[in-house]
Parts: C-alpha cells; structure tokens; sequence
C-alpha cells in the first residue's frame, strides 16, 4: 500500500545519504580548520590523504566569527581539528562544547616564537580591570632563548625602534569596558605572520596527522619537510625584498595589530587604530593619537586589511595626507582568484605591497 504521508522522511534521508556520499570515502583523514591560513598549510601537509573542511573562509574574520549549524556538523564528523590557538578563535570553545565532538583540536602556534599581548599594559594611567596581559615588556622575550638563532639580529633591530612596545600609544584605554565581553589571551594570536613559526605550525600539523593516521606519516612528513623547502626559499625572498627599505621608512599604518610578528621578524613597525583583535574598538582620543603620530614619526605608508573595515584607516588616510598603498592580508587568504590564495602568496604579496608603498612607488 502506498501511504504518501510516510513518504517526505523517508526522502529526506535519501536526500542526506546522497549529500553525504562523495565524502564518504574512509581512506580520507576528516580534517577541520578553523580558518583559510591554517587549512592551506593542512593542504599542503596532508595532500590527498585528507579532505579538508575550513569555518572561516577567504577574507573572513575569524576573530568576531559566529558558527553556523554546518560547522557543528562537521566538527563532530572530525577525526583532528586544527586551530590556531592562543583565544584566536573565540568561538571554537563554544563550537567544541555544542558539537560534543571526540576529535582533538590541535593548537598551532604550539612550540612557535610567541609575543605578549601588548595591546593593554602600556599605558601611564592605571587600568584595575582584571585583563590577563598586564605585563613587563622587558620580559617580552622571556621564552625565546631556545628558539633563538639567525632571527636575533632583526629582532634587536625592532625593539630598538620600539615595536612593538610602543604600537599601543595609539590606543586609548577609557573603552576598556568594551573588553569585558571577549577575552584576549597572554599572547598575541598572529603567530603565522612570522615564516619560521609558519614552520613550526606546518610540523605541528605533520605530527597530528601522523597520531591520527599512522599508514600516512610518512607522506605527512616529507611533505611538510619540501614544503618547508619552500618556507625556507620565501624566508629569503622577504629578506631580500626587505633589505630595499631604508630603516627611516619602516613604520607603517595597518587597521588592526596583525603584524607584530612580520615586524619581528623583518624590521617593521606596525601602528594600528585597533587593538590584535578586530573587535577591539578604536576611540576618538587614539585615532588622534594615531595621525600625531603619523605626523611625529614619518610613519611611511598605511594599508587597507582584507579583513578589517577600511573606515578609520581612510579617515586617518585623508587626515594625514598619506596615501592608501594597497590592501594587507592578515587573518585569512584571499579567495582563489587574488593575490593572496595561499599563505606563500599572501606573505609575498604583504612584503611587496609594503616595499612598495614605504618606497612611494
Ligand atoms: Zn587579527
């Protein structure tokens, strides 16, 4: 007997079955990264081996991210999940929580060169709000010392101009209750901006999907061994490129700290109307602090963000006179078809982009 009112579940279960089909190949490591920078380094890591579901895509914030009902599904389908780590993503906790998921989640910047947190702390005024990254700056660099090699130079090179100790004149700290509602970890999340620690994440990711795929291992390493082969030839590039600017012409303006740890590494400043996360909100009285100092310091050039809304970098663009030179990616690649598809292309194309703008071209 035909009964129809039986009818629509059933064909909703087909439906979900033919959906669930072509990824139902059991050979294939279930991945899941959290945001677009992370999956190409998996991409890389795994190749064929994995298939690969990533949160926050191209040119999508991951720092104000709110997950929707897919992510859920796929965390919980997850052998490994892979995350940058350092509260950078300030929604996985609550993602993990709701999906009940058994995979491991996989903290990156894990065994990285990390820098404090300085976007609150430095300041003349007493703060009593109770943010965890209230630190001595002399001790910064407290935990590099095993880490340490070629990159002391640069590094020295940086603190003498200040970076990134001074880049939170810019912020003004009577909005601090506007941090209450997320939190901001120890360290400053942006670890991937720095090509060696790029490394380290890629052989993090190596060594997790080993543990969860022992018949692949093998092909995990020595991937992650040729695709630091190329880590290695980027690092160079960066040097290179950077060695064209004249030390006086290295501080720049970008929308949000993203870039405190390319300016480790390669000798810039970095000022930013924002804090290191995109919801940090910017006052009046800091922005103003900012443009004085566009006009103190020779700040060299400012830059739209991928990620960031462009108004107060505009604004601070037509006050100053300083022309927008281009547009950075910090937290997430650009779509396939831009100049940033992939995180070799995307440093690349930051160091140009800044070369560029610094040397008025
Ligand atoms: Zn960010």
């Amino acid at each position: 007997m035909f009964k129809p009112r039986k009818l629509a579940p059933l064909v909703g279960v087909a439906t979900l079955a033919l959906l669930a089909l072509p990824r139902a190949n059991a050979h294939e490591l279930q991945v899941v990264s959290t945001f677009s920078i992370i999956s190409d380094f998996a991409k890389n890591v795994g190749g064929d081996r994995v298939s690969l579901v990533t949160l926050v895509g191209p040119d999508g914030d991951a720092h104000s991210y709110e997950p929707r009902p897919a992510d859920a599904i796929a965390v919980g389908k997850a052998d490994v999940v892979l995350a940058n780590g350092l509260h950078f993503e300030g929604f996985l906790g609550r993602l993990m929580q709701a999906t009940g998921g058994k995979a491991p989640v996989i903290e990156l910047a894990k065994g990285a060169r990390l820098l404090r947190n300085v976007e609150e702390g430095h300041d003349d005024h007493d703060h009593d709000h109770d943010h965890d990254h209230d630190h001595d700056h002399d001790q910064d660099h407290d935990h590099d010392h095993e880490h340490d090699h070629a990159k002391e130079r640069s590094h020295d090179h940086a603190h003498g101009h200040g970076q990134p100790k001074e880049q939170d004149h810019a912020h003004d700290h009577s909005h601090a209750g506007a941090h209450s509602h997320h939190h901001h970890g120890e360290y400053d999340p942006h670890a991937w901006q720095s090509v060696s620690n790029a490394q380290v994440y890629v052989n993090n990711i190596a060594e997790a999907f080993c543990a969860a795929d022992e018949a692949g291992c093998q092909s995990y390493r020595a991937n992650a061994r040729s695709y630091g082969e190329m880590l290695q030839a980027l690092e160079s590039e960066i040097r290179a490129t950077m060695a064209q600017i004249p030390s006086s012409q290295r501080t720049v303006i970008t929308s949000h700290d993203a870039f405190a740890y390319l300016g480790r590494e390669y000798g810039l400043r970095f000022l930013a109307p924002h804090g290191v996360s995109t919801e940090s909100e910017a006052s009046a009285a800091g922005v103003a602090s900012l443009i004085r100092q566009v006009k103190d310091q020779k700040v060299s050039a400012i830059f739209l963000e991928n990620i960031s809304n462009p108004r107060l970098v505009r604004q601070i663009a037509s006050e100053t006179g300083l022309k927008v030179g281009g547009k950075l990616y910090s937290d997430a690649l650009s779509a396939p078809d831009g100049p940033a598809a992939t995180y070799i292309d995307m440093m690349r194309h930051n160091i140009n982009t800044i070369r560029d703008a610094a040397l008025g071209r």
